[in-house]
């Protein structure tokens, strides 16, 4: 980013003058084909913090994965109710139109949503004054509960057993949802537990059927 700049958003814009003077000149067989359609293999739901770019850490290029990302990464259940359903709008979007062949939910550590989920120090503000983020994390009280009992809310392992548990808890709720079902029983979906480890930059797989996560060699 350019640091002169009056603004950060000049310096968003110092940086499209780049891309659009390198990157988009030496792609544009790929642009021409993007102005096409787009047809993504995976859906990744990652966290908006700044430090995680799913589309960094997987070194893909435009077009290649369909991206969500929101606090902690978190997909809610299937829910009815009344309100604005972003995280489900886009599933439905990715695995009904899009048909992307896996959805990979991928946490990371020194989250801030998490660690809030953890010390639930947001319970009872306000909308527009946590309020929001309370709600959205609330939705892993009880995953939460017994980490807080057996680690406490403090220490960097409390914390980074709930930013497991959370990619466990959207990986659940993923399969709420009867279209996530349906096309896992019919092996058209399979879906991915992840976790990023921004301290050493390591990338984590969840091993399902032991529960655990393991370094990608
Ligand atoms: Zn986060």
């Amino acid at each position: 980013m350019n640091t002169n700049a009056d603004t950060p958003m000049d310096g968003l814009i110092a940086g499209y003058r780049r891309f659009r003077a390198n990157r988009w000149q030496s792609d544009r067989a790929r642009w021409t084909t993007l102005g096409e359609g787009q047809s993504p293999q995976v859906m990744v739901i990652a966290c908006s913090d700044s430090r995680v770019d799913p589309a960094q850490i997987f070194d893909v290029h435009p077009g290649e994965i369909f991206v969500v990302r929101n606090v902690a990464a978190m997909v809610p259940p299937f829910e009815t109710t009344p309100g604005h359903h972003g995280v489900s709008a886009a599933l439905e979007f990715a695995i009904q139109f899009l048909k992307v062949r896996e959805v990979v939910v991928m946490g990371h550590g020194l989250c801030g949503g998490c660690k809030a989920a953890l010390t639930q120090d947001l319970h009872g503000s306000e909308p527009g004054h946590g309020g929001f983020i309370a709600d959205w994390i609330g939705m892993l009280d009880a995953v939460r509960d017994p980490i807080a009992k057996e680690l406490g809310t403090t220490s960097r392992a409390a914390e980074q057993a709930m930013e497991l548990a959370a990619v466990r808890q959207s990986l659940a709720n993923l399969r709420t949802f009867p279209c996530v079902q349906e096309k896992e029983a019919r092996g058209r979906l399979a879906l991915r537990g992840s976790y990023f480890a921004i301290s050493d930059g390591l990338l984590h797989l969840l091993d399902e059927a032991s529960g655990e996560f393991a370094p990608v060699a």
